[in-house]
């Protein structure tokens, strides 16, 4: 799994909360790729949570 936060981020922090793991949230947020594979889940919801779909998921 491929994931990216753009430019969309409003720095919500929903992310995080949902999938911290995964996500940093210090403005907007940044994805740390060592977690993905095991977080799958969670990110899938993350991005769906996410209020402007600033995640992008592939
Ligand atoms: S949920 Fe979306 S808008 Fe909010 S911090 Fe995460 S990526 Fe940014």
């Amino acid at each position: 799994m491929d994931v990216k936060v753009n430019d969309s981020c409003i720095g919500c922090g929903a992310c995080e909360s949902i999938c911290d793991a995964v996500f940093r949230v210090n403005g907007v947020a940044v994805v740390d790729a060592s977690a993905v594979a095991d977080n799958e889940d969670c990110i899938k919801e993350a991005a769906e949570a996410c209020p402007v779909g600033a995640i992008e998921v592939a």
